[in-house]
């Protein structure tokens, strides 16, 4: 009877427990960190983005640490991820590229020749689409020996992968790029180098990260830092500078505050960098849309990074921004940059409370309801 007794408490102890889990990690996954609170200190209707003529540089972020550089005669993409398998897939099964989603994607932005696609490092985020990117383009895939040799196990042509190494300063067209070697942030899910072409499909742990790299973009004497992953190596950035940094803060949340400090130190303050645009932050499962979600608690907790970057932008005067944010669409009669009355405008689709004051300002991109992001960077 006791016996009996026990295994009926012993089922019910288990089931109880099973559910607990259960909902934890179901609100956790549905549970999206707030980053919207911090959209509020960073004003989206500074004047300042709003270039005399913006047709002559425009960056438009795509999700990651995807980013489309394009001064209206030559344009190219850093790592050009567009296919962003769900999380299963990239869990249960070997991945290659969707050149359907990836057409689909150059089609919406209109991109239809790029000079170079750029994977700033190796892992199947930055760098499995770069091949097909390229053949839809005719861009030469620029990168790292791991980078490249994804490339030719595409198989991608020789006469479109182009090798770079430490230091080297290329130019593509107006633009001149310099690549400077950095470190992946720690907890590398697939560390090591591509040594070999790597065959399509592929698992993600087999695309290992081979050289990180941070690129400095000049153009017409504008220098915008592009820094792919929240790792460093001290003082290499030392002898750079630059206006802007496009800043990952991807696995950035789970280190602790002094590592986020000397992140900031090491890239952000060590090119005395004014602005700082963050990416990596969104949920890289979902395909890319009209709006950007952030990556579930679950997956990357960003809040503990947001509160220390903010602290920091406020330490060194430095303008923070978080672009395409959706977790918390505005509600709010009242724009939180200026205080004054919302109207309501309708996009393409959808209809969607908006500052009338902020679209203007950020006429740039604010008027187009997509693509997400589209900065125009001084
Ligand atoms: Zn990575």
């Amino acid at each position: 009877m006791w016996m009996r007794r026990f295994l009926i408490i012993g089922a019910v102890v288990v089931v109880a427990v099973a559910i607990s889990v259960a909902l934890w990690a179901g609100q956790r996954l549905a549970d999206v960190p707030s980053l919207d609170v911090h959209t509020v200190p960073f004003p989206e209707s500074d004047a300042g983005l709003v270039l005399a003529d913006p047709s002559r540089l425009r960056i438009t972020f795509l999700g990651a640490t995807t980013l489309l550089f394009d001064d209206g005669e030559t344009a190219f993409l850093t790592d050009g991820f567009f296919s962003r398998p769900s999380f299963s897939e990239v869990v249960l099964s070997p991945l290659e590229p969707d050149i359907e989603e990836i057409a689909r994607v150059l089609e919406r932005l209109g991109v239809e020749r790029l000079e170079a696609v750029i994977p700033l490092h190796a892992h199947y985020d930055h760098a499995m689409d770069a091949s097909s990117v390229a053949e839809l383009t005719e861009a030469r895939v620029i990168g790292s020996e791991s980078v490249t040799n994804v490339a030719r196990g595409h198989p991608l042509p020789e006469r479109q992968i182009q090798l770079i190494e430490d230091g080297e300063t290329i130019a593509l067209g107006r633009f001149r790029l310099t690549f400077i070697e950095s470190l992946h942030a720690p907890g590398d899910r697939a560390p090591g180098v591509i040594t070999e072409p790597l065959k399509s499909p592929s698992h993600a742990t087999r695309f290992r990260t081979g050289t990180v790299y941070s690129m400095l973009v000049e153009h017409e004497g504008r220098r915008v830092l592009v820094h792919s992953s929240a790792g460093f190596l001290p003082g290499n950035l030392a002898d750079h500078q630059a206006d802007v940094v496009y800043l990952s803060i991807g696995d950035l949340g789970t280190q602790g505050a002094s590592y986020r400090e000397a992140y900031w130190d090491e890239v952000v303050a060590a090119v005395g960098a004014r602005r700082v645009v963050l990416t990596h932050w969104d949920n890289l499962f979902l395909r890319l849309d009209d709006r950007l979600q952030p990556a579930p608690r679950l997956y990357q907790d960003h809040k503990p990074a947001m509160e220390s970057l903010y602290a920091l932008k406020l330490r060194d005067g430095v303008e923070l921004r978080l672009r395409g944010c959706s977790s918390r669409p505005i509600r709010s009669s009242a724009c939180p940059t200026n205080r004054r009355r919302m109207r309501t405008k309708t996009t393409s689709n959808r209809s969607a409370s908006r500052c009338r004051t902020c679209a203007t300002a950020n006429s740039g991109w604010a008027t187009t309801p997509w693509p997400i992001h589209r900065l125009t960077s001084r």
